[in-house]
Order: structure tokens, then sequence, then C-alpha cells
């Protein structure tokens, strides 16, 4: 069986192909993205027209790139999966009207389904059916989020959330402080390795024993280091070292809040995900954690864990093998879809 992915939530086209053999294995036959990023590296932030704009222009090529990599033509398909939210709208409905137009004249079965749930999905790709129930934490751009998942075709809970910015939004908002390019994650990553840890002793957000368990807060820690900056200008600033400093505070809060999810609801398992899960100290003190806890850690591989089709195609994937109900072609995107709902 031969499962389409689409995604266009954000700033990335991404078109994915799978293929889901009889034993229920998922093998990745394609995975291309079209990325707007540098249209919108000058505004420090995805601009949303430009981003839709992006979309339109990106799909039919990408499309084609994906078929021509996996060997396959369009009348291969099977079913496809198309991300319906959460996301912007004019992003989103250009990969839902184009899912539809596909799936209409190609006569297959169409699933809108959730971008969060994809970024859980897509570390099945890597290491092979996920244990379950399992807990993912998910760090991406626009959400820092603890989620129970009994089945990832059925049951998503959501236990803990950011209450002000993504740990993504802090390190693009960072990046902005110390004049780093946007997205801010890839230079303070490669700045941080270069610096000390400890130089400086920014703040954990929600770490104190009164505070929410499973709830995560970065907008203090972003405004300690502008604080920071501003107050030991105008010496030049230690860069390496501001952005050290900074990394660790999100990667140990990160990783102790996710080994307490799983520690308080008995969960063996931890699924790291989203663009963040690309961060080379949050991996490296997640498996020392992990490792210690007694935790089963899955990380995707960096690629697949920023935007991407081939994380939608996984889903897909498992929701055909689930035998989720599709959706029905008048599906539309939905910006705020609950992480509950996994598809529509
Ligand atoms: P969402 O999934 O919440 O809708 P999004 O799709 O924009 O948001 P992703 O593409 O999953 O988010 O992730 C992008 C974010 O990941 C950006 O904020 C970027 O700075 C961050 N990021 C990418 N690489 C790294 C890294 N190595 N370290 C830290 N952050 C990173
Ligand atoms: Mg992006
Ligand atoms: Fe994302």
């Amino acid at each position: 069986t031969i499962i389409l992915g689409i995604e266009t939530s954000c700033d990335e086209t991404g078109v994915g192909i799978v293929a889901l053999d009889a034993d229920g294995g998922v093998r990745l036959l394609a995975d291309e993205v079209a990325s707007s990023v540098e249209q919108h590296a000058r505004f420090g932030g995805v601009v949303p027209e430009v981003a839709s704009r992006a979309h339109l222009e990106a799909m039919v090529p990408t499309m084609r790139r994906a078929f021509d990599a996996a060997g396959l033509a369009m009348s291969d398909v099977d079913a496809i999966t198309v991300t319906c939210g959460p996301g912007l709208a004019g992003a989103l409905l250009v990969g839902v009207s184009a899912a539809k137009a596909y799936a209409l004249s190609l006569g297959v079965p169409l699933y809108g389904a959730n971008h969060l749930a994809g970024h859980i999905a897509a570390v099945t790709l890597e290491y092979g059916p996920l244990p379950q129930p399992c807990m993912a934490l998910l760090v991406s751009g626009g959400h820092s989020q603890l989620l129970r998942v009994d089945d990832l075709a059925t049951s998503i809970t959501e236990i803990g959330s950011t209450i002000d910015d993504a740990a993504g939004e802090a390190y693009d908002k960072v990046a902005r402080v110390l004049d780093l390019p946007y997205p801010g994650g890839p230079p303070i990553d490669a700045a941080a390795r270069r610096g000390n840890p400890r130089a400086i002793a920014f703040p954990r957000g929600l770490t104190g024993p009164r505070d929410a368990r499973h709830d995560f807060s970065f907008s203090g820690l972003k405004t300690a280091v502008a604080r920071w900056v501003e107050a030991h200008e105008p010496e030049p600033v230690p860069i390496d070292d501001v952005a050290a400093s900074f990394q660790e505070s999100v990667a140990d809060v990160l990783t102790m809040k996710a080994v307490r999810a799983c520690q308080d609801e008995g969960i063996a398992t931890l699924v790291v995900s989203g663009g963040v899960a690309a961060n080379s100290r949050l991996k490296e003190l997640a498996a020392e954690r992990c490792a210690a806890a007694g935790i089963e850690l899955r990380v995707p591989r960096p690629r697949l864990c920023t935007d991407n089709g081939a994380m939608m195609a996984a889903l897909g994937a498992h929701l055909v093998a689930a035998g989720v109900k599709p959706s029905s072609l008048d599906l539309s995107a939905n910006p705020a879809l609950p992480v509950s709902t996994i598809s529509v």
C-alpha cells in the first residue's frame, strides 16, 4: 500500500511517500521538502502570505521530485494524508486543496490529519512500530508539549504545555538578541558547542516545588537573556557562552520534565520530536537522563524532526493500518486543531 503525505502547515512544502507492507512495516520511499525560510529570514519570522504563495509555487514541482525519487507514478498511490491543522490558515489551505484534488482525481481515500501527531509518527520511520503507551516531548517553533500517546491513530492526551513561548520560539527570539540569523535553532546550537554552559546561571522556568509539574515557560528565560546582554553592553557579547548557558537551561528543563512525566505516568518510552529535537544538547541530556531512569529514548534524525511530508505519510500508514475512517472530500483546514484530534 503506497501512501502519499502532504505537509504545508508553516513554511515547508513537504511531500513524502511511504510503503505500508503486509506485515505492518513502513518503508520511506521519498521525502522532498521545499522551504521558503530564506524569504522570511529578513523579517525574523514566518510571513503567512509569503508562505502561502511559496506553497502554491512549490507544490507541483515538489510532488514531481518525490515521485521521481520513489520511482513511482501518481497512479500507484493508494491513500493520501494531508496536514489539516494546526498551522497557518492560508498555508494549510494550499496543501488541503491540493490533496483533495489529487484524492478526487485518483479516486483514493484522503485523511486530513494532525501535524503534531505527524511529528510523533516521524519516529516510526527510523525505529519501526511505536511502543504504546509512550510519552512524546513535542518541541517545535509553535509548540512545547508533553503528550501521552496511548494509540497514535486514536488517542493522544496533552498532559503539559507551554504557558507562554514555545521552545523553538525562544531560540528564534534569543537569536535575534544575539544578532544570529533566523531561524535561531541551528546557529545557537553551533555557538553553544563552543561556549561554556555554566558561564551564566539563567532561570529554569516552572521548576519550583509549587509549579505545575508538566507545564513549560520560556518567556522568562528569553527576557533574562535579553536583560543580561543589555546589562553588559557596550562590552562585546560573549555569544558562545550566552548561547551555551541559554541552551543548557532549555535542555535541562525539557529533559527533567519529560523524564518526570514518564515516571508519573508509568511510561517506559520517550519520543522527542519537532524542530527543536534536532538540538544536539537536548539529545545528549535526554539520552543521559533516560538511561539513568531506565526509559527508552527515540529521537528522529534532524531532517525528520523539522517539518516534512514523510512524517504525514507515516502517520497515514498508521491510520490506514488501524482502519481509521477516511475524511470526507469537504475537508477543510483547521488552524487551531487540538492535538487530541488526530484525524478528522
Ligand atoms: P509547529 O510544528 O509547532 O507548527 P514549526 O512547524 O514551525 O512549528 P518545526 O519546523 O517543527 O516548527 O521547527 C522549527 C523550530 O525548530 C524553529 O524554531 C527552529 O529554531 C528550531 N530548531 C531547528 N533546529 C534546531 C536546533 N538544532 N536546536 C534548537 N532549535 C532548533
Ligand atoms: Mg519550519
Ligand atoms: Fe512542525
